[in-house]
Parts: structure tokens; sequence; C-alpha cells
């Protein structure tokens, strides 16, 4: 069974296959199946001509009536553009897993075993069309198994091609038969219809696919399917569809169970959806000890339960850590984003199965709950983020603001403080706070205040120095001021402002020590 191999492959069985569902084997399926009816009116309508009896009438519509159903089906069949459904891109693996639980009650004799590599590989198709041929081929291998056996479906893929393959141990198919496999009405079944492979072949030539049978009797048969791949085209036109614990399972009452449940699956694809984050999770697992996996759990629920109140405590939570590892908040953004995304999806898979949430009304209230929950999430996330990163910050301005106001002791009695750069109204602030407060805690008696560093200040600024020097003098330290700027002295002038008595103005810095800061100054200041 080299799937490679039997893609080379070509048979008798082949050549013949590729034949079918021409326009010359439907007519003749159709001569065959309509003609019966239709000669059975005609019998009836020979008949009323001698006898008036409503009943040939009634037998006469009857069989019309089938001959016009049957006409129908093959319509249906050789035509299957009649519905006008839109080409899209398809992942085959996933609609055979939706497929494939249409057969459940079945399992319990037949095995099921599902061999799919090259999953999330594309083909340019009919979704419902496909759908009907695959649902045909599984169908007719279950039907193939009197009592217990196995069906193996298998997809893969190359660069060029998707396959996939049913194989049962059935009954099998005379090799004179093979030939009369797509024929319309062809059916060994009691209450067969022999168009399911009529429709399989018609569909699959349409989607320029081929088909080989390999078939021995008693043993088994198997259906290869060959599409080509759609490469470079959006792979994700709609809805995902999700290989997905299905809402039916007794396991499964309601959403929070089918998100428990389905929680690897969950994880799949979110991993698959955020993909800048996802190199990410490791490492902000070590930097800041969060597991983004657990959390976007925990989160889906909260939000499928409409847990308003803990959703925002863990935003906020969730904010504070992102903030105080100094996480990129874009990669949070990014994560939230692809957790919602996926949260779509599988609502949308849950909602497949679902009567109850299949109401529109009921689908508008849950979009409305899990839209805003998420919004909620993500405002308080980015509050409390900025609320962390802005108490830091001021924490670092205050932390530097001290710094920019060094208040140096040079002997017991007297200090100074050098203030240099732009002073403004928070630094100005500093300063008396902080002047007042080593006043009395160190006791100054003289403090030196040299301004030669300061260029600038605003009016406000400097009368609040005012207000610092009046205050100090009040506390008995005398202040002296040093190497006032004439820019400064030139507002002072225009605004008349002055320090008054309250400080002593030196020239320079120099000038300041030289009188402040005698040998004996620093040895012998009294207490
Ligand atoms: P129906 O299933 O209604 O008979 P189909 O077109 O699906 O019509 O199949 C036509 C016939 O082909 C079946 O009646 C059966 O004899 C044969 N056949 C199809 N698939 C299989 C299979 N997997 N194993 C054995 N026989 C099959
Ligand atoms: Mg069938």
């Amino acid at each position: 069974m080299v799937q490679s191999d039997s893609w080379e492959r070509t048979n008798k069985s082949d050549t013949h296959l590729s034949q079918l569902a021409s326009v010359g084997q439907i007519a003749a399926g159709i001569a065959h199946e309509v003609k019966n009816p239709l000669t059975a009116v005609k019998g009836f309508l020979q008949l009323l001509k001698q006898k008036n009896d409503e009943q040939y009438i009634e037998i006469a519509q009857a069989e019309l009536e089938n001959a016009i159903a049957i006409l129908q089906n093959l319509l249906h069949v050789s035509k299957p553009d009649l519905d006008d459904e839109p080409f899209e891109s398809i992942d085959l693996a996933a609609e055979l897993e939706l497929l494939t639980q249409l057969f459940q009650d079945q399992f319990y004799r037949v095995s099921l075993v599902k061999e799919f590599e090259h999953t999330g590989s594309y083909i340019y198709g009919k979704k419902n069309q496909l759908k009907k041929v695959f649902f045909n081929l599984i169908k007719n291998a279950f039907e193939a198994i009197p009592e217990n056996g196995s069906i193996t479906i298998r997809h893969t893929a190359d660069k060029e091609r998707v396959m996939i393959t049913i194989e049962d141990n059935g009954v099998g198919i005379p090799a004179n038969k093979l030939e009369m496999l797509g024929t319309p009405f062809y059916t060994t079944k009691q209450s067969g219809t022999g168009m399911g492979l009529t429709l399989v072949f018609s569909v699959v030539y349409q989607h320029n696919g081929s088909i080989h049978v390999e078939s021995e009797e008693h043993v088994g048969t198997k259906f290869t399917i060959t599409f080509p791949r759609e490469i470079g085209r959006i792979k994700r036109k709609e809805v995902v569809k999700l290989d997905l614990i299905d809402h039916s399972s007794p396991n499964i009452e309601n959403l929070t169970d089918f998100f428990t449940l389905n929680r690897a699956a969950f994880e799949k694809r979110l991993l698959a959806e955020a993909i800048n984050v996802r190199d990410k999770i490791d490492e902000i697992m070590e930097v800041g000890n969060i597991n983004l996996l657990d959390n976007a759990h925990r989160l889906v629920l909260l939000v499928v339960e409409g847990r308003e109140h803990e959703v925002i405590s863990f935003a906020k939570t969730e904010g504070i850590v992102w903030a105080k590892h100094s996480l990129t908040l874009a990669f949070k953004l990014e994560w939230i984003q692809a957790v919602r995304r996926v949260l779509w999806d599988f609502l949308y898979n849950y909602d497949l199965s679902d009567e109850k949430v299949n109401s529109r009304e009921n689908f508008f209230n849950l979009e409305k709950q899990i839209n805003s929950l998420m919004d909620l999430f993500l405002n308080h996330l980015f509050i409390s983020y900025s609320q962390f990163k802005d108490d830091l910050i001021r924490a670092q301005r205050e932390m530097v603001e001290d710094l920019s106001v060094p208040i140096i002791p040079l002997s017991r009695s007297t200090s100074i403080l050098p203030l240099i750069g732009p002073i403004d109204a928070l630094r100005s602030s500093t300063i008396e706070e902080k002047v007042f407060s080593k006043i009395s805690n160190d006791r100054i008696e003289t403090l030196i205040i040299d301004l030669s560093g300061t260029l600038e200040m605003e009016p406000e600024v400097i009368q609040q120095l005012i207000g610092v020097i009046e205050g100090s003098k009040m506390m008995g330290c005398e202040v002296v001021i040093t190497g006032l700027r004439p820019e400064i002295v030139k507002i002072m002038v225009r605004l008349g402002l002055n320090f008054g008595n309250n400080a002593v103005t030196k020239g320079t810095l120099q000038q300041a020590l030289a009188v402040y800061i005698q040998p004996e100054h620093l040895q012998s200041k009294p207490e």
C-alpha cells in the first residue's frame, strides 16, 4: 500500500473510471430507469381509454412521480452546479474528521482508523459537493461490511496533490463488476439507488481529480481519490473547521465542558494563530513565570461563563505582571486577539452541533457577551498595565528628583545644595521638602545654595525659592545664595522680587566657602 505508488498507476479500472459520468453513460442509466415507469404510465393510459377508473389515474400519477424523482436525482448528480456553490479553500482532513462523526452509530461493529498526514493542505473546490463525495464513499465502505470489520481513511499530500484513500475489508467487488461502478442506478443493494458513485465520479472529475479503485472479492475495496493541491492561496476563508470532540458527546453539557474537553485542540489552534508570540512562550514563562496557555484557557472559560467580575480582576493581575516584567505589550495584544479568534472558531464549531445555541437570538446574545467580556479584559489589562507603569515612572522620577536635590554636608553645621539644570515646579517642591526636612534633621545652620548651574527659572519657581529661603530662616538656618545668574537677576528685578534679609548672597561658591568653611569651622563649630 505505498501511496505514491498508486498515484502513478494506471490500470484497467482507472482508464475505465476516467470515462465515467459521460453523457452517454448517464443517458443509458436514464433510459433504463425511466423507461419502466413511463411504460407503466403508457399502459394505464390505454386502460383508462377503455374504462374510466380513478384507480388507473392514481397508479399512473405515482409512476410519473417516480420517473420525475429519478430524473431529478440524476440532474442533481450530473449537474452539481445547480445550487451554484462557490469554490473555496478546503482542508479535506478537517472535513473528513467531521464526516466520520456521522457514522458514530456504526463504531460498535466497525472500527474506524484515521491516518491523517499533512493536514492543513488545501484544495480548491466546492465544499458541499466534496462532502457528498466522501460521505458516499464512507457510507459504501460501511455497507460493504456485513458484520464486523474495519475501515481505514488516509489523508496525505505532496507538493502538488492531496490524496485520500478509503479502504474497507468488506465484501469486495467482483472484477467483472468493476466496470459498472459509477454507472447511474447500478446497485447490488436491496434498497440501493446506484446514484452514490455516479455523483462521486462526477464531482471528482469536476475538481480535476482522479479516482482509482482496487478491490478483491471477500478481501476488501480501496478507493483512492486524488486532487490537485491548492498552493499560495489564502488558506483561511471563512471559519476554520476544527478537529474537536463533538458537542453531542455525552460528556459535554455546556460550553465549559466543550472547552475543557477540547483543550488540547484549543492550544494547538491558538499556537497556530499567534505566530509571533509562539516563539516567546518559553521566554515569557522564564522571565515572568507566566504560563500563557494556561492563562488563555482560564480567560476563555471565564468569558464563556460570563464571569465579568473575575474577568476584570484577572485582567488586572495580568496587566500588573506583564508590566512588572517589562514584557512587550504588542505580544499581549496579539495573543489576546488570537485567543478571541480561536474562541470564535470554537464557538462556530460548537454552534454547528447545538440547536440551543443555534437560535439566532441566543447566538446574538452569546456573541455580545463574549465580545464585550473580551473587550473588558483588554481594557482592564491596559489600564492596570499603564497604571503600574505610571506608578513605576512616578517612583523613578521621585528618586531622580531626590537625587537632583543633593544636600551635601560640608561640616557639622554647614551644608551645600548645588542646583544644576532647569528647575520646574516639581523639582522646586522637591527642593522645598528636602531642604526643610534636612534642616530639621541634620540641624543645618548654614545652607549654601549654589545656583551657578541654573540658567533659567520661571517666576513661579523663583517665588517658591524665596519661600524656601524664608522658611529656612524661620527654622534658624542661614541661607547663602551663590552664583546667581544675570538672566535670573533680571527677571527678579523686573518682577520686584528679592531675597530681602533672609539670604546672604555671594558672587561665587568659592567666596562663600572661603567665608563659611574655615579650618577651625570644620572642627570646633559649637553645638
Ligand atoms: P448504492 O450504494 O446505492 O448501491 P453506489 O453508487 O454508492 O450505490 O454504489 C454502487 C454499487 O457499487 C454498490 O451497490 C456496490 O455493489 C458497489 N460498491 C460501492 N462501493 C463499494 C465497496 N466499498 N465495497 C463493495 N462494493 C461497493
Ligand atoms: Mg452508495
